[in-house]
């Protein structure tokens, strides 16, 4: 019953791959993040391989999952790296994705972030406004660089997902608006140190449907178009990320037909097409192991308080997103009603309301599915709990990939002024 096939059942017991949950979280205890190796890479594969007639660059957008061992794992594959900040550059080059492979995107890129990209020599900044572009002029042209830029094209294209990952309608802070594009790369092209070399869009996250994107597409073609009659030399079409999961019971486009969009609208062009996929790499491939601490039976409905809370996963409350609670193991057939919550002291630490699922009792562990992006990245110690821990299996191994830390080191980073 599990959407999620490298965590299946064995014996009524779920397993990542091939470790029993129940296993790792004897060593590790709860919670803790588990990742399956095996789905990461088939994933990327099932990108290569839908992309494989086509000149493609596969960024993995790094802040879903910015986990060493995750990083290192697409590297090996030969992906390149979307990042969003001068922290995510140094994550993508200390798991090995070379400079040359990565795409900077952001609304707000600093000066001193811009430097360091333009040291390491990435592949192209992702611009999002005509200040910034200046900025990376002046930058460049102060290190005697160039810098590769696309422009962030904002389509005005309704991406029929969560108002909070929509980003493509031209309401959203990003990107430039198609209407305004040509005058933006003619003062671009003419900057110093500027070299305009693509387009890009991005118009959100969590699609189930392909016509936002066969629509932005169709747009930017005609864009890349006007841009070569203007005389722009555009050999990069970046288009973004944005593919969704099946969380519940979403009926999502393959990679397949995804890349066939691509390919159609764009193909004819005789650019390189970079892709920047995130959730739909790593989404399905971890989950958020946790135990019941207690049932509690309220007036009129009954609890299951777990170890995890919002500080470890913030998607329910933070996007009204639904996530399926899987006992880990099954022990009574018995389904029950709960509303499941966190420990955290706020009424937004729910993870579900009046969810069926096997009857359950203090102890018993639990799995929210579908963790693996957008989760342990937007952790927070707030109620001062520590992060929970992550950890990847490949086959019958795992390994720690990010230690709880302990309350000392947490209550260490802060320092009280001797003027105190
Ligand atoms: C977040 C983001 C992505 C990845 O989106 P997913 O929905 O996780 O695939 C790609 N590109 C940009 C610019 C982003 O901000």
């Amino acid at each position: 019953m599990t959407i999620q096939k490298h965590f299946p059942y064995v014996d009524n017991n779920m397993f990542a791959e091939n470790v029993a949950l129940s296993d790792i979280a004897k060593q590790v205890g709860t919670p803790f993040y588990c990742y399956s190796n095996t789905a990461i890479k088939q994933n990327y594969q099932d990108y290569q391989q839908a992309f494989s007639d086509q000149d493609t660059l596969i960024c993995y957008a790094v802040k879903a999952n910015g986990n060493q061992a995750v990083l290192s794992t697409l590297a090996k594959l030969g992906s390149g790296a979307d990042v969003v900040s001068m922290g995510e550059i140094l994550r993508a080059r200390a798991a090995g994705i070379p400079a040359e492979k990565i795409v900077y995107s952001g609304v707000a890129k600093t000066g001193e972030e811009i430097a360091y990209a333009l040291n390491e020599g990435i592949f192209q900044f992702n611009v999002e406004s005509e200040p910034e572009v200046e900025l990376i002029s002046q930058i460049a042209t102060k290190l005697n660089k160039t810098a590769a830029i696309s422009f962030r094209i904002n389509p005005d294209v309704c991406a029929n997902t969560h108002a909070k990952i929509s980003t493509g309608k031209s309401e959203n802070k990003f990107g430039v608006p198609i209407s305004k594009a040509r005058l933006a790369y003619k003062q671009a092209a003419a900057l110093p140190n500027i070299k305009v070399q693509g387009v890009d869009v991005h118009i959100g996250s969590q699609l189930t449907q392909l016509a936002p994107f066969e629509e932005a597409y169709q747009r930017i073609a005609q864009l890349v178009v006007d841009l070569r009659e203007d005389g722009h030399d555009i050999s990069v079409i970046d288009i973004g990320g944005g593919l969704g999961i099946t969380y519940r019971d979403e009926n999502i486009p393959s990679k397949q037909a995804y890349a066939a969009v691509a390919k159609a609208q764009l193909g004819h062009l005789n650019c390189k097409i970079v892709i920047e996929p995130g959730r739909s790499l790593l989404g399905n491939a971890g989950i958020l192991v946790t135990g019941v601490v207690f049932v509690k039976t309220g007036e009129e409905r009954q609890f299951l308080i777990l170890d995890a809370g919002m500080n470890d996963l913030i998607r329910p409350s933070m996007y009204e997103a639904y996530h399926e609670v899987l006992a880990v193991k099954k022990v009574s057939t018995a389904l029950k009603t709960y509303d499941i919550v966190g420990p955290v002291c706020e009424t937004g630490d729910t993870f579900a309301k009046a969810r069926q699922i096997n009857e359950s009792t203090s102890g018993d562990l639990l799995a929210i599915m579908s963790c693996g992006a957008y989760g342990a990245v937007m952790a927070s110690t707030y109620n001062t709990r520590m992060l929970a821990p992550e950890v990847m299996v490949k086959g019958s191994e795992f390994a720690i990939v990010r230690q709880r830390p302990t309350y000392e080191a947490v209550i260490n980073a802060d320092s009280v002024p001797n003027w105190l």
